[in-house]
C-alpha cells in the first residue's frame, strides 16, 4: 500500500474462514479492520460442538490443500503446531444395494480439536494484533454508502454466503443483484449418531454414499479427530434436508435406518443430534475470486473453483489483498 495515503477502514461481516482470512490480508497490508459475527463463536461453517463431553464437527467434514496454493503455508503452521492433523485420503463408496468399494483421493485434514478451533487460533491472532472480533453482533442493514451503525467504512465486507449477505443489502443495489439466490444453494442436515462402542470395521474413515434419498456422506468423527470416540457424523442429501428444515429432529430415525443398513450395524446410537445448514453449499460458482462494487465487497467459499475451506480462503485472502494493493 501507498505509504502516504490514508490507512483504509474496513468492517468484515462474518468471522468464518473467509472474514479471518480477508480480516488477516487487511491488517497486513495497514487498513484498520473490525470483524464482527452474529455467531457467540467464530467460525460460521467451520462448526464443531461438545456432545456427550467431546467436540463433534457437525459443520465442514475436512479440509483438503490444493497444490501450490498459499494456504499451504497456514496448513504448514497448523501442523507444527499440532492443531491440525492429516485423517485420511481413502473413503468407502457405498451404493445402496451393491457390494462397497474403496477409493483414494486427495488428502483430508482434520482438527484435534474440531475444525471451529482453527478459526479460533486466526481470531486469536486478529485479536493479539489488535483487531477486534466482535460476536454476538448480528448486522441487519448495509447501505451503499458505507455507514454501518452511524460508522463510515471505506469498504464493508460480506463474508458468507450470498443469500446471507442479499438480506443486508437494498434488493436493487447492483451488489444484490449479482448474488446467487436462496434456490442456487443446498440445506444439508449433519445427524450425530453415537454408539457406547464402535459398531463398524477398525479400518473405516468415512463414505460417500451413492443413491441413497437421504445420506450424501457418512463420517467416523473419531478416527477424524483421533480419539476413537464411536461417534458417526452424517451428512444428508439436499432433497432430505429440505423436506426436514424447520424440524431437524424429525430426519434423525430415517437417518439411522439408513446407515445402520449401509453399515450393517444392528443396534440403534444411543445418543443422537441433528443439526440444520440452510445454506450448507453453493450449487454453482462465481467465476471471480470476489466481489467488489463501490463501498460493498463480497467473498466466501462460492468465489472460486468449488465451494470448500480453502476457496474460502483464499477468497478472503484475495479481497483482503486487493483492498489494500
Ligand atoms: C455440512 C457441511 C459440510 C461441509 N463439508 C466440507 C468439506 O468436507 N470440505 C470443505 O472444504 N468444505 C466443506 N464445507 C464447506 C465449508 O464449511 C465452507 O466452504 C467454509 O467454511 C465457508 O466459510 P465462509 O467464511 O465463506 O462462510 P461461513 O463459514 O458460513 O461464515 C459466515 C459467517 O457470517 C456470519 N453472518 C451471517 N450473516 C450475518 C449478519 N447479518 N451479521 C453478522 N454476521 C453474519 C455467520 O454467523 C457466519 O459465522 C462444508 C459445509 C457444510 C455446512
Amino acid at each position: 500500500m501507498d505509504s502516504t495515503a490514508p490507512s483504509p477502514s474496513v468492517l468484515v461481516i462474518g468471522s468464518g474462514i473467509s472474514g479471518l482470512a480477508c480480516a488477516r490480508a487487511l491488517h497486513d497490508g495497514g487498513a484498520t479492520v473490525r470483524v464482527v459475527d452474529r455467531g457467540r463463536v467464530v467460525g460460521g461453517r467451520l462448526a464443531t460442538k461438545r456432545l456427550d463431553d467431546r467436540p463433534v464437527d457437525i459443520g465442514a467434514r475436512y479440509f483438503t490443500v490444493p497444490e501450490g496454493a498459499e494456504f499451504s503455508d497456514l496448513v504448514a503452521d497448523w501442523l507444527d503446531r499440532g492443531l491440525v492433523r492429516p485423517w485420511t485420503d481413502t473413503f468407502e463408496s457405498l451404493t445402496v444395494g451393491a457390494p462397497s468399494e474403496r477409493k483414494s483421493g486427495p488428502a483430508r485434514y482434520a482438527a484435534p480439536k474440531g475444525l471451529r478451533s482453527l478459526a479460533t487460533d486466526l481470531a486469536e491472532s486478529l485479536r493479539a494484533d489488535g483487531v477486534p472480533v466482535e460476536q454476538n453482533s448480528e448486522i441487519e442493514d448495509v447501505p451503499g454508502s458505507g455507514v454501518v451503525a452511524g460508522i463510515r467504512y471505506d469498504t464493508i465486507v460480506l463474508a458468507m454466503p450470498d443469500p446471507q449477505a442479499a438480506r443486508m443489502l437494498e434488493p436493487a443495489s447492483p451488489v444484490a443483484e449479482e448474488l446467487f439466490g436462496a434456490e442456487q444453494w443446498q440445506p444439508t442436515l449433519s445427524v450425530v449418531l453415537a454408539w457406547p462402542e464402535r459398531r463398524w470395521p477398525a479400518d473405516f474413515h468415512g463414505a460417500f454414499v451413492n443413491g441413497s434419498l437421504v445420506v450424501a456422506f457418512i463420517a467416523d468423527d473419531g478416527d477424524r479427530r483421533g480419539d476413537g470416540a464411536p461417534v458417526l457424523v452424517v451428512h444428508t442429501t439436499a432433497e432430505f434436508a429440505r423436506a426436514h428444515l424447520e424440524h431437524p429432529e424429525t430426519g434423525i430415525e430415517a437417518v439411522i435406518d439408513e446407515v445402520n443398513g449401509l453399515l450393517g450395524i444392528r443396534e440403534r446410537p444411543s445418543s443422537t443430534y441433528a443439526h440444520r445448514w440452510t445454506f450448507s453449499n453453493p450449487a454453482e460458482q462465481h467465476s471471480e475470486p470476489f466481489l467488489l462494487r463501490g463501498h460493498i465487497a463480497v467473498c466466501g467459499d462460492a468465489w472460486g473453483a468449488h465451494s470448500a475451506v480453502s476457496t474460502a480462503w483464499a477468497s478472503g485472502d484475495a479481497l483482503g489483498r486487493a483492498l489494500t494493493a
